[in-house]
């Protein structure tokens, strides 16, 4: 079976070193920042830039996607943050729009001064304003990934997740992004095949598989259920590699980019990526 398997790259040096890092790697889908996710804002993207960028993804048949700067909290309610968290992911999805990437990843956010259900309700109170004012670039999908439950994270229930987008409208720009290491550490089971298919069932029924666009593959360095997020290289970590195969021989998941996000640059993620390989049954 033909799979989209890749890592998340680095873009330092220019964007269009993402696609020699996936040659490195062998990647045939990536994931990047699209600037640096240290910092709020991001100087505009030249059209050199933009172009290098597009012909080397269109050579290379690459699937991108991007993730969000780390400081975007679409769950806050300070205005300051709120403000700066909604030009920032209006920012990112014009650069998206512009690079020709499709999928936008990013944390559903947190609040620690509400309750969930009312975090919950800012969040898609965010999104769909977002949504509204991003009108011209409606071929980028937000994809809402799922967390660990750090702190007040919300995403850490596939019901959080199916919530927001209910209350946002059930926007066709909304997409889910599972990720193995933060369901695990969250308390979802999947290390064995009753287990993983219980937990897919419930993806299938709760959220919909219409509506994953992108998968992280990271192996877990805290136990089941430690809501920490610690990514391990794929098989050293407490999920173990039994997950992983039933992923990677799972036809619903055939169209959704496949991303570790495990330590290390290149050399790294080669190793990870061809133990996955090596699982794919022929
Ligand atoms: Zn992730
Ligand atoms: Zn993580």
């Amino acid at each position: 079976m033909k799979i989209l398997l890749g890592a998340h790259v680095s873009i330092s040096g220019g964007l269009k070193n993402a696609c020699a890092h996936a040659k490195n790697t062998g990647s045939n889908a990536v994931q990047i920042f699209t600037k640096n996710q240290l910092q709020w804002s991001a100087g505009e993207l030249d059209s050199n830039e933009i172009s290098s960028f597009k012909k080397c993804v269109i050579s290379q048949n690459l699937t991108v996607a991007a993730h969000l700067s780390y400081l975007v909290n679409p769950g806050s309610t300070d205005e300051v943050i709120k403000e700066k968290s909604i030009s920032g992911i209006i920012n990112e999805i014009k650069r998206c729009g512009l690079l020709g990437i499709k999928y936008l990843v990013f944390h559903p956010g947190s609040n620690k001064y509400l309750a969930e259900e009312e975090t919950i309700k800012q969040i898609a109170l965010n999104l769909s304003g977002i949504i509204q004012q991003t009108a011209e670039f409606k071929d980028v999908i937000l994809v809402l990934e799922t967390t660990a439950g750090q702190g007040n994270q919300i995403g850490y229930r596939l019901e959080h997740i199916a919530r927001v987008i209910e209350l946002a409208g059930n926007s066709e720009r909304l997409g889910v992004c599972i990720d193995t290491c933060h369901i695990f550490a969250a308390g979802y089971d999947i290390r064995t095949l009753p287990e993983y298919n219980k937990f897919m069932k419930d993806f299938e029924n709760i959220i919909g598989f219409d509506k994953l666009k992108v998968m992280h593959l990271n192996d877990s360095l805290r136990p089941l259920g430690s809501k920490v997020d610690r990514h391990a290289p794929i098989g050293k970590g407490y999920i173990g590699l039994d997950a992983f195969r039933f992923i990677v021989n799972d036809k619903r998941l055939k169209v959704v980019p496949l991303i570790v996000e495990t330590p290390g640059s290149d050399g790294e993620h080669k190793i990870d990526l061809d133990i996955l390989k090596n699982m794919v049954k022929k």
